[in-house]
């Protein structure tokens, strides 16, 4: 009897790449690239950053399969509270930045670079004082601290901001999450730890964070990222990971089926992206710290496509490489 897996893209029908220029430089990135692949349930997206490996790469794929072939579970709120992101920005884009976002919760990066404390202390300064007293904010390190400088740091800019809601990955590892944990009165929030867990479903947070952040194309669709939400058994953020609105769609997918969705989601994130692929009505654009659930499934504009293609043949045959690799290795698994 043959047991051959199904070539993961059969129902796929089309493929694009797409180049979209970032207003802020972001995660390193000053051009967005990735895929939109067309299916009979409509479009997904497949846009794992660079440094994600092939093997890395496979979650990415089978939530934009998913996307573009399968359905979403049943919504349980019709809109979304979002944060404002805040990149490594002087004081005065910063508070420009919170201002015009209209979001009652901002999301700081910090630590950007060795030496950044009293720049990350006067970014956070300068948005509390966009903000007021009764706005939140949350820091992220991505990973970016030992234990000890986690700690110094993380009190540095409690203070410095008024009382911080959460900070985000501080440390790389969860032992030393979990001792940063224990030294500081800031709850702490898993993001990295999770997603590049060789196992999101089985990783054991619970002991070294109090908030989990969901990303769903990183761990694999809407579904899994639910079930790692049930396994995890925190509170859940959910956040972008810079997708268009086609990605995005399936993370506002997450953030609406969640039971419970006690804090902000980082999905206002549109606005750091020059362009998009859906017409501005369709766009999943925060407006005052809200995105809308929307009730129907983002079908991208051809001349959209059209102008996003990459000026140069190069990028879009990298792509399609990539994505003819890594669905290899999901037909394997
Ligand atoms: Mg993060």
């Amino acid at each position: 009897m043959s047991t051959t897996t199904p070539d993961p893209l059969a129902a796929v029908e089309s493929v694009r790449v797409y180049a979209i220029p970032m207003r802020t430089r972001f995660r390193g990135i000053t051009v967005r690239e990735g895929m939109l692949l067309r299916g009979p349930a409509g479009w997904g997206e497949f846009c794992p950053f660079d440094d994600y490996a092939d093997s890395g790469s496979v979650p990415w794929l089978e939530a934009a399969v998913e996307q573009c072939t399968g359905h979403w579970p049943t919504p349980v709120r019709d809109r979304i509270p979002v944060n404002c992101t805040v990149p490594a920005v002087g004081p005065d884009a910063a508070h420009e930045i919170v201002t015009k976002s209209g979001c009652r919760t901002a999301k700081v990066k910090v630590a950007d670079r060795p030496g950044s404390l009293g720049e990350d202390q006067a970014r956070v300064e300068a948005v509390r004082s966009a903000l007021g007293r009764d706005g939140a904010i949350r820091v992220d390190a991505n990973a970016a601290w030992d234990v000890e400088t986690a700690v110094r740091h993380i009190r540095v800019l409690d203070r410095s901001a008024g009382g911080l809601e959460y900070v985000e990955q501080p440390c790389r590892t969860l032992s030393e999450l979990a001792q940063v944990r224990r030294r500081v009165d800031v709850r702490i929030a898993a993001d990295e730890s999770i997603r590049r867990a060789e196992d999101p479903l089985r990783v054991a947070v619970a002991e070294a964070a109090d908030v989990a952040v969901l990303k769903c194309l990183p761990l694999g669709g809407v579904h899994r990222a639910l079930r790692v939400a049930e396994a995890c058994g925190l509170p859940c953020v959910v956040s972008s990971a810079l997708e268009t609105t086609v990605g995005l769609a399936a993370e506002v997918a997450l953030a609406a089926a969640l039971p419970e969705l006690p804090f902000a989601c980082g999905l206002g994130t549109l606005s750091l992206l020059d362009g998009d692929v859906v017409p501005p009505s369709a766009a999943l654009r925060q407006v005052d710290g809200f995105v809308s659930v929307p009730d129907t499934r983002p079908e991208p504009d051809p001349a959209l496509l059209d102008a996003h293609a990459p000026a140069d043949p190069v990028v879009a045959a990298r792509w399609l490489a990539r994505l003819s690799r890594v669905s290899a290795l999901l037909q394997e698994r």
